[in-house]
């Protein structure tokens, strides 16, 4: 596939699709690791000579007023403190202004498109990857670099769409996604899946496809409830993804020894952080108690089965980590994991957060920066960003 080393740059028009879909609140960036990602593929094409162009969503624009707190301006102002330079900011994301603005460019200038996202109030012309769109995009630039990993298995306007009309490569930060998680294609064995978040559903795909090549697959989080369910246990107020308890049953009798279920959870009378909390075996949750986080007996089991693991891909926190009280199971592992040098794949999104909270994201293997992306991947789809460029 093309990858940025293969386009000519210097003296080019560079359009880039970045992922700056950071966390805003009130006008300030709470996280800014994303646009740090981006910064290798945007400092290579500066020092190439390249005029760039740089575009990315962010959040969902439904309506007129979701416009006020998802413009891009604040990523402009903190990405020019990165890089050190201006970057000209548009608050348009087509037209005259923008045009104009693109035919003044230096070499080396850098210029940030307002949130594509802001075409979706047209008739959702971003998201449902309108021709018209993609063809206007592609005309202002030269080239095309797709380093946008977390909406890669989407076919939107600002990939698929400035792919599809001219010359593209994946940049820096897609290549080394695409090279890390192509080395779970065939991992290192014991192979272990840790997988926990809120919901089944999201994850059947992906148990279907790697339960084979899995040796264990330690279940967390909110899906464990419909795990338990499915086995008969009492599961109280706990969230329950009732369309998949078929699923759970199905795939729990197939492979009794490889999927594993939590032992004791840590339940509360309340979704909140500051109702008391007590762990309780599995079969003794009350009717009116909900399981937040798994509990300790469960984390020392899973880490006697991760011991000996030599690769383990992780996607979805063992518990609600939002709450301080309910995150102690993934941090525990988490550090367990990077405390044994056990290679560890975060799989994307709340894990991710999870991890950098606790201060181990950069010391564990790799976090991929598109959960979406990742699941789809693994699942063994095909991902549209990618395919327009191949
Ligand atoms: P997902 O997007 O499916 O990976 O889900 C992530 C979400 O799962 C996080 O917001 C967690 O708070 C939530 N979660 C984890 N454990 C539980 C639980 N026991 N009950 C409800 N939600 C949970």
């Amino acid at each position: 596939m093309k990858t940025i080393n293969d386009l000519e740059l210097e003296d080019k028009k560079v359009l880039i699709r970045c992922d700056f879909n950071v966390p805003i609140k009130r006008g300030k960036i709470i996280d800014d690791t994303r646009i740090k990602e981006s910064l290798k593929t945007i400092n290579y094409c500066i020092d190439k000579g390249s005029k760039l162009i740089l575009f990315s969503h962010l959040g969902r624009i439904k309506e007129e007023s979701d416009k006020k707190d998802k413009s891009l301006k604040p990523v402009a102002e903190r990405l020019s403190e990165l890089l050190n330079k201006k970057v000209i900011f548009i608050n348009e994301t087509r037209g005259k202004k923008l045009e104009s603005a693109i035919d003044k460019l230096k070499n080396g200038d850098v210029l940030l498109v307002e949130n594509t996202r802001f075409e979706d109030l047209d008739g959702k012309k971003e998201s449902k990857n309108d021709k018209e769109l993609g063809k206007y995009w592609a005309s202002l630039g030269d080239v095309f670099i797709n380093d946008a990993f977390g909406t890669v298995h989407r076919e939107h306007a600002s990939n698929v769409g400035i792919s599809s009309n001219i010359d593209s490569a994946i940049g820096f930060l897609v290549e080394k996604e695409l090279n890390i998680l192509s080395e779970l294609k065939c991992p290192n064995k014991p192979f272990i899946l840790i997988l926990g978040g809120s919901k089944v559903n999201d994850k059947i795909g992906v148990i279907k496809k790697l339960v084979k090549k899995a040796d264990y697959i330690l279940i967390g989080g909110g899906m464990a409830f419909t795990f338990l369910q499915s086995e008969g246990f009492n599961i109280g107020n706990s969230i329950l993804d009732t369309d998949s308890i078929d699923f759970c049953r199905d795939i729990l009798e197939k492979y009794p020894n490889k999927i594993l279920l939590p032992v004791d959870v840590n339940v509360s009378t309340e979704f909140s952080n500051k109702k008391e909390s007590i762990t309780r075996g599995i079969t003794e949750i009350d009717d009116e108690e909900m399981g937040l986080d798994i509990g300790e007996n469960t984390v020392k089991l899973y880490e006697d089965y991760l011991k000996n693991a030599k690769t383990v891909l992780w996607n979805g926190p063992l518990g609600v980590y939002e709450f301080s009280k309910y995150k102690k199971s993934t941090n525990k592992i988490l550090k367990y994991l990077v405390d044994n040098n056990i290679k560890t794949i975060l799989g994307g999104g709340d894990i991710v957060a999870a991890a950098a909270s606790a201060k181990l994201k950069d010391k564990v293997y790799h976090a991929s920066t598109g959960g979406g992306a990742t699941l789809e991947y693994l699942e063994g789809k095909k991902l549209p960003g990618v395919e327009a460029i191949k």
